[in-house]
């Protein structure tokens, strides 16, 4: 690890005039906030990223769980995910979210890892962990060393010709399925940031991931109030039981009445080089009957766009299953 500055900031303020130094807040950053460290520090000790500037956060008070008077729940960035998972508004009323996060890394890793930094987290593709090899998302316009080399575990939806990295987090697949919103202070104030909007495809500049701009901090990220009749559920398939990325996942939000679907909301994990929404999943579903066919007709709407590569074309059939089998659980008891 090459050497580097290392401050902490007191306040919010302070956190985002210090980030504001950079010119970039991707791929590359001068300067670079530390929650967890759990991405960060594994990145540096590789020396993909080199910042010259890390800013700890850990200080700031931004590590509660509040249910707002509106009925919605606001998390804050430096919440741990395993005191997000445990959270009892969490577990009654956002069930999806707290199954995604139980179902990643390691007891001791969700004990470290904060919110804002596994929204951050980066792709586990190989060849952009490695400075030996060519990666447009580590180095722009080096190449993409995966699209003709090892591309078991990348993504099928959402590519381009300079990237086909997937984004390995789980809780922002629950995320997504939960429309929640990211909050963001930045040097010109505060914004808001959907989280469909959040996220940026490869395109030409895979190196730019998100919409997060140099002193941008996530401060909390807040999920819409529960809808009753609601039921959610998160299931993750993967090489091996525990700590390890999804192979393909779903996370599902279903309101069902009267047999039928009256509202319902569908992201994938481990297909997409984003937190993959899929409204055509939604759509095939939304005021159809809760019926083993109609969900096998999602699956296939979900995936029809899939451009898989030389050795992921299992997970076309792996995504539908996958998504099949969550609808099925989020429906049993409806
Ligand atoms: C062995 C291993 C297995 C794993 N398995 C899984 C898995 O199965 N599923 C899964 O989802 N994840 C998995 N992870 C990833 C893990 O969830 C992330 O590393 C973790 O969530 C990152 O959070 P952090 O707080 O440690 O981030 P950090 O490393 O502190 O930060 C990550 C990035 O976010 C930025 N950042 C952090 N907080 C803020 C903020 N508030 N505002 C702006 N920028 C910020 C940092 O500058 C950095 O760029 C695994 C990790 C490891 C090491
Ligand atoms: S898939 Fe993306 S991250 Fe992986 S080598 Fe290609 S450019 Fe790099």
């Amino acid at each position: 690890m090459e050497t580097f500055k290392y401050s902490r900031a007191q306040d919010v303020s302070q956190a985002v005039q210090a980030g504001a130094q950079s010119a970039t807040s991707q791929q590359g950053a001068q300067v670079r906030f530390v929650a967890g460290g759990t991405t960060l520090l594994d990145l540096m000790k590789l020396n993909v990223e080199r910042p010259a500037q890390v800013v700890d956060i850990n200080r700031l008070p931004l590590d509660k769980v509040e249910k707002l008077p509106d009925g919605r729940l606001k998390i804050g960035a430096l919440v741990r995910n395993s005191d997000l998972a445990r959270d009892s508004a969490v577990q009654s009323d956002y069930a999806v979210l707290s199954q995604a996060l139980l179902s990643g890394a390691s007891a001791q890793l969700r004990n470290m890892a904060t919110t804002g930094g596994n929204l951050l987290q980066r792709t586990r593709c190989m060849y952009f962990r490695s400075t030996e090899t060519a990666c447009n998302k580590r180095e722009p316009g080096s190449g993409c060393s995966a699209i003709e080399g090892e591309n078991r575990t990348l993504a099928i939806l959402g590519t381009s010709s300079s990237c086909i990295a997937t984004n390995p987090s789980d809780m922002n697949v629950a995320l997504t399925a939960l429309e929640a919103t990211i909050h963001i202070q930045g040097t010109k104030g505060e914004r808001e940031v959907a989280i469909q909007d959040f996220f940026l495809l490869p395109g030409n500049t895979p190196h730019r991931e998100t919409v997060m701009e140099p002193g941008d901090l996530i401060t909390f990220v807040t999920l819409p109030a529960p809808r009753p009749g609601t039921k959610s559920v998160y299931l993750k398939l993967r090489d091996r039981a525990s700590y390890e990325f999804a192979l393909s996942s779903a996370a599902v939000v279903a309101e069902v009445a009267d047999g039928k679907f009256r509202r319902v909301r569908i992201a994938m994990g481990g297909v997409g080089t984003k937190p993959w929404r899929s409204l055509e999943a939604e759509k095939a579903l939304e005021g159809k009957k809760v019926d083993p066919a109609v969900f096998r007709e999602a699956a296939h709407a979900a995936l029809r766009d899939a451009k898989p590569q030389s050795q992921n074309g299992f997970k076309v059939e792996l995504a539908k299953r996958c998504l099949t089998h969550a609808l099925t659980l989020a429906t049993q008891s409806a």
